[in-house]
């Protein structure tokens, strides 16, 4: 490892290596460096089908169409009942080649968009951590990192980017964190090998199953190898408070759905079960002198529509392009290294709107798309992941009456 580099990426994810790609490929010398032992695990598997444009950039549409990876064509919703919605099919919507996306495994997936990164230009080092980010009054100056051997070591750069997902290193050590109280959830997850599976194309849909009390809902993602990803989300407190042992609530949580125990009847699950929980937050500064937020670094909503590798990838590419600006232009600052986040979390904020529909009580998207079924089109655009167009929130105007009248009914807020 040299002394500096133009530009450090902390985060061997999503983000952090589709930033260093597309920087290093315009020539600029670039460090990324990855706390873990690459392939690591990681949740986080089904895709959103936007994720296409940043795959096309980064060069690797062809090693995901030649993976093993599962299609994803589309979405389906299942209520507590067990009334299964109709499944949003992403080409009916739109049939273009970009309209179908995948179901990864996130040790295989991250693995290779960290190659690539290798491949474009960037010096990448896992099993690598940075301890502390250096800074010279306000300006972020370098990374202090402990490499694989022990060794500790100080490198210098005129630009760090933090893509170090939960742990978001640069939002803590400057307290920037900020909980998003309405969604202190928790989730539960395991993997089943031997669950139902539909031949046809709907069998590599994400499935989103509500429990009958309908205070948790399962996801249901089908990975290779006749793998199904299937993990329960709830309140913090609901899930994990005064319930025993995870594998305990997990089973509990699976009786209440009826038709989740049918799908994985003749399953058996392999591995052990996974925890995590309050994972949504926001930052309330994304970029100063010399640093940049991206992906979860920069927060994370929740999972239900699957959008957090969509956004860290889109992050990854947009602050990409603001530091190359940067360093050509010998400009830094803050506001040049985040001249895209404003744009960015508009379009966050929309996906963040669909996620306190789903939340809010006696709100039921059925019900509203009856009554309003020219906005079918807006919906699966934003379940595509098409956010960052000005018409991108226009069904809200009419969902929000109703929103309110729901959230009234149980007192709960309705904003987002
Ligand atoms: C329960 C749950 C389910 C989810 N399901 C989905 C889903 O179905 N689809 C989806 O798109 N998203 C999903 N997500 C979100 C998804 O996991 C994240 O949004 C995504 O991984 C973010 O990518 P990233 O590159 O920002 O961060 P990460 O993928 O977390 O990568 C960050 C990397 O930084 C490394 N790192 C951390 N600290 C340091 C350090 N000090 N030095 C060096 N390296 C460091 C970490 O080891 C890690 O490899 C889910 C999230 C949760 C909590």
């Amino acid at each position: 490892m040299r002394d500096s580099y133009d530009c450090i990426v902390i985060g061997g994810g999503p983000a952090g290596s589709t930033a260093a790609a597309l920087i290093a490929q315009q020539g600029v010398s670039t460090l990324l460096v990855e706390r873990d032992k690459m392939p690591r695990f990681h949740v986080g598997e089904s895709l959103m089908p936007e994720t296409y444009w940043t795959f096309q950039r980064l060069g690797v549409l062809d090693k995901m169409r030649n993976s093993q990876f599962v299609k994803k064509y589309s979405v389906q919703f299942i209520s507590g009942s067990g009334k299964e919605s109709q499944p949003f099919y992403f080409s009916e919507h739109d049939p273009r080649d970009c309209s179908q996306t995948w179901q990864v495994e996130r040790a295989g997936f991250d693995q290779m968009l960290f190659e690539n990164a290798a491949e474009q230009g960037a010096e990448c080092h896992d099993q690598t951590r940075v301890s502390d980010v250096l800074f010279d009054g306000q300006r972020a100056t370098g990374v202090r990192l402990r490499q694989a051997d022990g060794q500790e070591q100080e490198i210098q750069c005129r630009v760090v980017i933090d893509g170090s997902g939960q742990h978001s290193l640069i939002a803590h050590r400057l307290g920037l964190r900020q909980p998003i109280p309405a969604l202190r959830k928790a989730a539960v997850w395991g993997y089943f090998r031997g669950a139902e599976r539909l031949p046809d194309e709907h069998g590599g849909a994400t499935l989103i199953l509500h429990t009958n009390t309908r205070k948790a809902w399962f996801w249901y993602i089908p990975l290779s190898d006749d793998i199904t990803s299937v993990g329960v989300v709830s309140d913090v407190e609901y899930l994990l408070k005064d319930r025993g042992a995870p594998a305990d609530v997990y089973c509990e949580e699976l009786g209440n759905c009826p038709a989740l125990q049918r799908r994985v009847a003749e399953a058996k699950m392999e591995g052990e079960l996974h925890v995590a929980k309050e994972f949504s937050y926001t930052t309330r500064q994304h970029a100063g002198d010399g640093w940049v937020l991206i992906g979860d670094a920069f927060g994370f909503i929740d999972p239900i529509y699957s959008s957090g590798v969509f956004l860290a990838l889109k992050s990854g590419e947009l602050a990409a392009d603001a530091v190359v600006e940067g360093l050509r232009n010998n400009r830094l600052t803050g506001a040049q290294l985040g001249n895209w986040t404003e744009e960015f979390k508009q379009g966050v904020h929309w996906i963040h709107r669909l996620v306190t529909a789903f939340y809010t009580d006696n709100f039921s998207f059925g019900m509203f798309m009856k009554e309003h079924p020219h906005h079918q089109g807006n919906l699966t655009d934003l379940l595509i992941g098409r956010v960052f167009h000005p018409e991108a929130g226009e069904m809200f105007t009419d969902m929000d009456p109703y929103l309110r009248q729901s959230a009234a009914k149980t007192g709960m807020s309705a904003s987002g």
